[in-house]
């Protein structure tokens, strides 16, 4: 059997090699890439960018997203609020840059590669390709700098984004074959999943009202970080929600 992966015409995956690229204020280009730009957001990228921003979820989500269809009809797709200016530039683009840059969204710390993962190598397991995106106005393409893959994930701190996006990937994944049945989409238990992922803040007053988390077992650290840590409640929330529409999670009730 021929297990090598294929890809479509014109993508090769990095694999080892290096790519060349450099980013910094002294590019004729810079900012550019900030302007009339169509970015997704996953749930990860709203947490840390309304944390940067010091806004609780629901403002972030009324002021700076959209929603669209995303690759398939039964979730909707949140995708970046441009300024309505003549650039169509990202509402954080700051005079001198990025002003969410340690916050700053996947796409933006991925560029100028591109990600696939693979989940048919194995169950629960993963492979993931990355490959090199060449904007033609992006001239950091033509700095002399090399990166591995490792260097440059290392270096944007993609590692962190990569996990949490990946759990987000396996929901969606149910998402996508319509779990929500009768109901169609829109209905209340698509909201809920919406809240979970879109929301935190909205999912744990919920959480806190209906004494969800008390219902589980869980650590020391889950329970004071579901209070605490967007993310630790965002995780939570992805096994709940695996829970109430498959009946399979890794949460164990009490
Ligand atoms: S978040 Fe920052 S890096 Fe990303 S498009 Fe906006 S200004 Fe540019
Ligand atoms: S266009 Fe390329 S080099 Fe220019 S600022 Fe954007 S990422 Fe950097």
């Amino acid at each position: 059997m021929n297990s090598k992966k294929e890809f479509p015409e014109g993508m090769v995956p990095l694999g080892a090699g290096k790519f060349q690229f450099s980013c910094h204020a002294g590019v004729g280009c810079f900012m550019s890439c900030c302007k009339n730009v169509d970015m997704f957001l996953y749930p990860y990228d709203i947490v840390r960018l309304k944390r940067c921003l010091q806004i609780d979820s629901e403002t972030f989500m009324r002021q700076h997203t959209r929603l669209v269809q995303g690759g398939h009809p039964y979730f909707p797709a949140v995708m970046l609020k441009l300024n309505v200016d003549e650039d169509k530039s990202c509402p954080f683009l700051k005079k001198g840059g990025c002003g969410v840059y340690h916050d700053r969204p996947s796409a933006c710390r991925t560029y100028p590669l591109e990600r696939a993962v693979d989940r048919s190598v194995a169950r629960g397991r993963h492979k993931d390709y990355y490959f090199v995106t060449n904007h033609n106005y992006c001239l950091g393409h033509l700095e002399d700098n090399f990166y591995s893959v490792a260097q440059w994930s290392r270096e944007q701190k993609l590692d962190e984004y990569n996990t949490m996006n990946d759990r987000w990937a396996e929901l969606d994944t149910i998402f996508a074959n319509n779990p929500w049945k009768g109901e169609g989409s829109g209905g209340p238990k698509q909201q809920m999943a919406f809240m979970v992922c879109y929301d935190v803040d909205g999912f744990r007053a919920l959480a806190n009202r209906e004494k969800i988390f008390e219902q589980f077992r869980l650590s020391r650290e889950q329970k004071t970080g579901v209070q605490s840590d967007d993310a630790t409640l965002l995780l939570f929330g992805f096994e709940w929600l695996k829970l109430f529409l498959t009946g399979k999670s890794s949460l164990e009730r009490r």
